[in-house]
C-alpha cells in the first residue's frame, strides 16, 4: 500500500465543544494511521502563512481570530489516498450544505465554525504537513493487523 500523509486540524471550535475524540475516532475507524499528532496555538504570523489564499478575503480578520485565540489539534494522517479520504469525511467547506455522516455535515452548521481542517492536495499536504511538523515527529510504525486494513495489491 502506497501510504499518502495529509494534515488536519482540528480547530479551537472542536476543542471547545469538547468533540476531539468523536473527530479523531472517525479517522481511526476508517484504518487510517495517526501519524503524528499535537496540540499548539497558532499566532497571526502562522495563520496567515496557513490561510495566505485567504488573507486578502473579507471574512480573513474573523477567521484568524478564531484560529488563534485558543489551542488547536494537529495530526498527520497516513493511509491509501489519504488526502482524498479524508476530505471525504470532512465534508465541503460550507458545513450547512455538508452531507449527515461527514464531520461537518454532522457537528457544524457554518461555513467558518467548520470544526476542522483537511488538506486539499497532494501538493498542500505535503507543504501543510512540514509547516506543522518535523520529520522526527511523523512516526513510522506499522499496524499489527496491516493485512485487515489491505490486501497485498493496494
Ligand atoms: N472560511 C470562512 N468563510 C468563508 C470561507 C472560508 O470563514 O466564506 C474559513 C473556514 O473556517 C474554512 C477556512 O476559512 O474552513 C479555509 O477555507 P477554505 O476555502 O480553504 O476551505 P476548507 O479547505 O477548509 O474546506
Ligand atoms: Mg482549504
Amino acid at each position: 500500500m502506497a501510504a499518502e500523509r495529509t494534515l488536519v486540524l482540528i480547530k479551537p471550535d472542536g476543542i471547545q465543544r469538547g468533540i476531539l475524540g468523536e473527530i479523531i475516532a472517525r479517522f481511526e475507524r476508517k484504518g487510517l494511521k495517526i501519524a503524528a499528532m499535537k496540540m499548539l496555538q497558532m499566532d497571526g504570523k502562522f495563520a496567515k502563512e496557513h490561510y495566505a489564499h485567504l488573507v486578502g478575503k473579507p471574512f480573513y480578520p474573523d477567521l484568524e481570530k478564531f484560529v488563534t485565540e485558543h489551542p488547536i489539534v494537529a495530526l498527520v494522517v497516513e493511509g491509501k489516498e489519504a488526502v482524498e479520504v479524508v476530505r471525504l469525511i470532512v465534508g465541503p467547506t460550507n458545513a450547512t450544505k455538508a452531507p449527515a455522516g461527514t464531520i461537518r455535515g454532522d457537528f457544524s452548521n457554518s461555513t467558518s465554525r467548520n470544526v476542522i481542517h483537511a488538506s486539499d492536495s497532494k501538493e498542500t499536504a505535503e507543504k501543510e504537513v512540514k509547516r506543522f511538523f518535523s520529520e522526527k515527529e511523523i512516526f513510522k510504525y506499522s499496524f499489527r493487523n496491516e493485512y485487515y486494513r489491505y490486501a497485498a495489491d493496494e
